[in-house]
């Protein structure tokens, strides 16, 4: 947006200049050039498809050319690292927070599960797939009565007869689960009592997935109940470094680093659009961009956007050089979570009544937001990490 140079970046509104500070000009020029795709190809779809409740194909057909998990030009060693994958994120939920999190549920969760979970040989003949996704995956891990107890709650078991496992259970909100070739599910070992991991095709015998409608957030990122009937998977699909609860939180305390610059980029999105509206909308004659009470709100966003900024960025640049704590990406998912239900909230207020009609983006952020507050850990219990943190003191375990 022209009218707010002092605070633009080549990624978007970005008041401390942090992108140009922390990436090469070619991670740059890639998420820049992602930048362009979704504001041409991308943004004009999602209204109506937020409106259905359904992706459109063309929106992975616009992204997939442009290789975002390894672009071109940039080397493996930073694409990989939490900061590029960072502003990836924070670039897609700009424009869209669906389309983010769809992304994200392939080159966050799923990749991070096969990375962390995988053995070299199962890493190996995976990866190209994921970059690629001719392999699409998702992370099945919540059940129906199991979120935020998942940890002990886990119903779903695995049982192993020689060198075939048996699945019974059921998974719940599973992103992108009727899309994907390969579902990672977690399920729990009856003989030693421990959380495994397995690699289940989505139509594997005795799979059965069901979308869930009738959201009132993220309605373009389809998610699934799965259901698990007598599912039979080979001792080699199981990830072999899936141990235990413990490999599972290594897990996602990478993928709440990644939601948390979901919730950054919804800020800066949700900001363009109301500076776009507000800056055209007059009232008493001139643009209400103009009146104090207006550029106080537009402020505060800002003000959550450039701390929700800075907190992602420490965080990844812990996590890129392994002094990262799981309760510090639990605090930046806590925190920018909270700040960007603020900041949507704001924008809403500038548009007035256009700001609950779909036309000019913000009302979408808007909803959006509420899903991002609750998933990949609830803001209570992220909260609760880091009061354990703090105190010494568990209070939910
Ligand atoms: C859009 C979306 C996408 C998702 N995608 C995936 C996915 O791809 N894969 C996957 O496995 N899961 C996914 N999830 C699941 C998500 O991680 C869970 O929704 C989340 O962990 C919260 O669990 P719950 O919804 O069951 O809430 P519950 O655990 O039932 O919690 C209900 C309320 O009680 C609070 N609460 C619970 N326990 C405590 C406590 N001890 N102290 C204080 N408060 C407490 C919670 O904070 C919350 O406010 C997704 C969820 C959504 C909404």
């Amino acid at each position: 947006v022209t009218h707010v140079t002092s605070f633009a970046g080549p990624l978007g509104l970005d008041p401390f200049g942090t992108a140009s500070a922390h990436l090469s000009a070619e991670a740059i020029d890639a998420l820049a050039g992602l930048r362009r795709t979704l504001e041409r190809d991308v943004e004009p779809l999602l209204a109506a498809a937020w409106q259905r409740g359904s992706l459109p194909p063309e929106i992975l057909a616009a992204l997939l050319p442009l290789e975002l998990i390894v672009p071109p030009g940039v080397t493996t060693v930073e694409a990989d690292s939490s900061l590029f994958s960072g502003f990836r994120n924070f670039v897609l939920a700009r424009t869209d927070a669906s389309v983010a999190t769809l992304y994200n549920a392939q080159s966050g969760l799923f990749r991070t599960a096969i990375q962390l979970g995988g053995d070299a040989a199962q890493r190996n003949r995976l990866e190209q797939g994921i970059r690629d996704f001719s392999i699409k995956g998702a992370f099945a891990l919540t059940e129906p009565a199991h979120g935020s107890d998942i940890a002990g709650g886990l119903e779903t078991r695995a049982e192993r007869a020689g060198d075939t496992w048996t699945l019974n259970g059921a998974k719940r909100w599973i992103g992108a689960a009727a899309e994907a070739d390969l579902l990672v599910v977690f399920a729990r070992d009856t003989a030693d009592g421990e959380i495994k991991a397995f690699l289940v095709p989505r139509d594997a015998p005795g799979v059965r997935i069901r979308s869930i409608e009738n959201k009132i957030a993220l309605r373009i990122m389809p998610n699934a109940d799965v259901e698990l009937d007598a599912v039979l998977v080979a001792e080699a699909d199981r990830l072999q470094q899936v141990h235990g609860w413990r490999d599972v939180s290594a897990m996602l305390a990478r993928m709440r680093s990644g939601v948390a610059w979901i919730a950054t980029g919804l800020q800066a999105g949700a900001l363009e659009a109301a500076l776009d509206y507000a800056s055209q909308r007059e009232q008493f004659g001139r643009p209400v961009a103009g009146f104090q009470l207006v550029q106080e709100k537009l402020a505060r966003m800002l003000g959550n956007l450039a701390a929700s900024l800075s907190l992602v960025i420490e965080l990844s640049r812990h996590e890129d050089a392994g002094t990262f704590h799981d309760e510090a990406s639990a605090l930046s998912k806590m925190q920018t979570a909270r700040l960007a239900r603020e900041t949507v909230a704001l924008g809403r207020e500038v548009l007035g009544g256009n700001g609950i009609v779909l036309d000019h983006r913000v009302a979408r952020f808007f909803a959006d937001a509420e899903a991002i507050y609750s998933y990949e850990g609830s803001h209570e219990m992220n909260a609760l990490v880091v009061g354990r943190a703090l105190t010494g003191l568990s209070a939910f375990r």
